[in-house]
């Protein structure tokens, strides 16, 4: 009888085999199809001439013409990819990384990180089949560390170009130079806006290649008045839009995930409230964190008689197509970057889009039918208080990992200042990258690379987070230093504040700060102690902690071990020295430091700013005197995230170019207080 039942049972595992590569079959045919109609198709042969034709090529169309997903396949096709030769396409954000090699994989019929792969930081899905590689624009940036020629590429494609993130404007300049060494790498520069001339001029005048796209009108509709609150008036747009509107998804523009992860509170609780009085509206999040298997649910079809609405940040301005969006709502925001290069200081900042990010926020509602956009401010704001264009992030931003990334290339001194940039950064943003360098003993003297900068390079973290972990070797600590960094790196969604339960969940996190004054050290005790519960998911459940985030920094942290091993340092325990690890700390963020003033804010002690704690610290109820911050976040004020006591004396011992006696007078008077 077993026997018949064997039998029974691999017929019909041969059935559902069977079932299962036809389903494949059609799959795949219909994704074929789907390719088909994409308006880059009938431009395909010529597409490929033209790039058989030039070694640069500026590629122009709309969103969601099919550049990312199409052009690297057609290239492939074409016989690109011969000898295991490899074509990358570059994307300023991961989540597209990811979500279009996922798509590209599908499309192919391969396993995603098989013949399609991408590469993120901390995360590599490619392996040696791997011959479409999509990844970040960092990460093409790190390759050229361990192959300056790039010799394993037959095509790079620098995607999404308009968008001019610091690493694409330093890969612009590094691929430029690497023309006449490489005559026969095949150089794509693919942008979704029309001001390509700016790209072919940079590129010795490489001809421009335009896909036209299929575009519908949109109806454009201002508020009368300014909103107060542009979070509610997202909300009370997206209802009015279900109750009234019809048939068709939303996308809501914000800044971030905490405003995203608001919004859908609210939204699921408002429609709670309206029970089954009106239709479904399925919430779907898409954020830089939001982990990789949730992601693909904005993708998925909207079911007959709902409605979908995406909240997602400027991720679906360009890098993402979400079919069947019909209405965008855009609260006129986006969070940036600034910095100041005459005091160094960063943030990050919730600012006002420019005109052309609201042009292209508006038309992802008429990609296929008519759309109407919903701009949450007015006609005058739109026409007088939105700039043209955003400035590119080079010129606002730290340049501190540009020098020590261009320094390895040999890239050092005056040529960093005779660096071909499309758009200069502020001379005095290089040379205060230097200078820090110089403090950090990455640079010497001369200005040339030194071994602690040779080994912080090869971290693929912000230098002073680099310098931390070098300079555990010397405070022999580089175990608890690496975890401090894992956490730093996974962002601040290490814990969980759930609205009903904020009390509880404020007196588990401070469970971690026992006398230690600071952030960094209490991160160190939740990796330790998730580590001694055997990475127990009940643990962080008990404890208000994001077990997404927690695995995440462990992978992170297993990484780090393994560059400690490159750069050989020795993976060394100190847990018991607090002191050295704040040293560690302090080697590479000596810059951070602030004192206390009389009214409880903070003053830096280089540049006078004065900052605040961010609420989110365990330091909000004692106040040290001195103090050591992660991040600057600006909001209603200039607030420190990860915040650490340290000592004066640390400071003039660590960072004697930095800091000399008398930036502490002040404090050593009061020395007593310090022992
Ligand atoms: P472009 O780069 O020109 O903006 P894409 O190649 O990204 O265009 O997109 C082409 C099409 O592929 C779009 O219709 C988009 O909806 C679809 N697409 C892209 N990524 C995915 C995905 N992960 N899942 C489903 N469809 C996708
Ligand atoms: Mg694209």
């Amino acid at each position: 009888k077993a026997f018949v039942m064997d039998g029974d049972k691999s017929d019909f595992e041969e059935e559902i085999a069977l079932e299962k590569s036809r389903v494949k079959r059609s799959v795949l045919e219909a994704l074929q199809e789907e390719r088909k109609k994409l308006p880059i198709y009938s431009f395909r042969d010529e597409l490929l001439q033209a790039v058989h034709d030039h070694p640069v090529l500026v590629i122009v169309g709309e969103t969601g013409s099919g550049k990312t997903t199409q052009i690297p396949q057609y290239l492939h096709e074409a016989g690109y990819t011969k000898h295991g030769r490899m074509i990358a396409c570059t994307q300023p954000r991961r989540v597209a990384a990811i979500s279009v090699a996922s798509r590209v994989s599908q499309e192919m019929g391969v396993k995603l990180g098989h013949e399609v792969g991408y590469s993120i930081r901390f995360e590599d899905c490619t392996s040696k089949k791997t011959i479409l590689k999509y990844m970040t624009d960092g990460m093409l940036l790190r390759e050229f560390l361990v192959q300056p020629q790039l010799e394993s590429y037959s095509v790079v494609m620098v995607d999404e170009a308009h968008e001019r993130t610091l690493s694409t404007d330093i890969l612009f300049g590094l691929v430029k130079d690497l023309a006449p060494a490489r005559p026969d790498l095949k150089v794509l520069i693919s942008s979704a806006t029309l001001d390509a001339e700016k790209f072919s001029n940079y590129f010795d005048l490489a001809p421009i290649f335009k896909i036209p796209g299929r575009r519908y009108p949109v109806e454009i509709h201002f508020t009368k008045a300014p909103e107060a609150n542009y979070l509610d008036a997202a909300i009370v747009t997206t209802l009015q839009i279900h109750a009234t509107q019809p048939p068709g998804d939303i996308l809501v523009f914000l800044t971030g995930q905490e405003e995203i992860e608001t919004v859908e509170e609210i939204l699921k609780h408002r429609m709670r409230g309206f029970g089954t009085k009106i239709a479904d509206l399925i919430i779907c999040p898409i954020y830089a964190n939001l982990p990789t298997e949730l992601q693909a649910k904005i993708f998925e079809p909207t079911p007959e008689g709902a409605r979908k609405v995406v909240l997602a940040t400027n991720i679906a301005e360009t890098s993402l197509t979400i079919d069947g969006i019909k209405y965008v709502i855009d609260p006129g925001f986006c969070k940036m970057k600034c910095y100041n290069p005459r005091t160094g200081m960063e943030s990050l900042l919730v600012s006002p889009i420019s005109k052309a990010a609201a042009k292209q926020r508006a038309g992802r509602s008429g990609r296929t039918s008519y759309g109407k956009c919903f701009r949450l401010y007015t006609a005058y704001s739109f026409l007088n208080d939105l700039e043209d264009n955003t400035a590119p992030e080079i010129q606002r931003t730290n340049l501190g990992n540009v020098v020590l990334t261009l320094s390895c290339l040999g890239i050092e001194n005056e040529k960093l200042f005779q660096f071909e940039f499309m758009d200069p950064p502020p001379v005095e943003a290089i040379t205060k990258a230097v200078e820090l360098l110089y403090a950090q003993n990455a640079l010497n003297v001369g200005g040339k690379l030194t071994k602690v900068g040779r080994r912080m390079a090869e971290f693929p973290l912000d230098p002073m987070l680099s310098k931390m972990i070098v300079a555990s070797e010397k405070y022999k600590c580089s175990d608890e230093v690496i975890s401090i960094a894992a956490m730093l790196s996974v962002g601040n969604s290490i814990f969980y504040r759930p609205k009903d339960k904020q009390v509880h969940a404020d007196n588990a996190r401070m469970n971690f700060h026992t006398g230690n004054g600071g952030d960094h050290i209490a991160h160190l005790n939740v990796y330790n102690s998730w580590k001694e519960s055997n990475y127990s998911t009940r643990w962080c459940y008990e404890n208000y902690i994001q077990v997404r985030s927690m695995k995440r920094a462990r992978d992170i942290r297993n990484q780090l071990a393994g560059l400690l091993e490159r750069v050989e340092i020795e993976l060394t325990s100190n847990s018991n020295d607090l002191d050295a690890i704040k040293k560690s700390i302090i080697s590479g963020f000596f810059p951070h430091s602030a004192r206390m003033q009389k009214n409880g804010s903070y003053r830096m002690v280089k540049n006078l700013q004065t900052v605040y704690v961010h609420p989110s610290s365990g330091l909000t109820k004692v106040l040290p005197r001195l103090v050591l911050y992660n991040e600057l976040v600006l909001t209603t004020k200039e607030y420190m995230r990860q915040v650490t006591e340290i000592k004066p004396e640390w400071l003039l011992e660590i960072a004697p170019h930095f800091y000399n006696p008398k930036h502490f007078e002040e404090l050593s008077s009061k020395k007593t207080q310090w022992m």
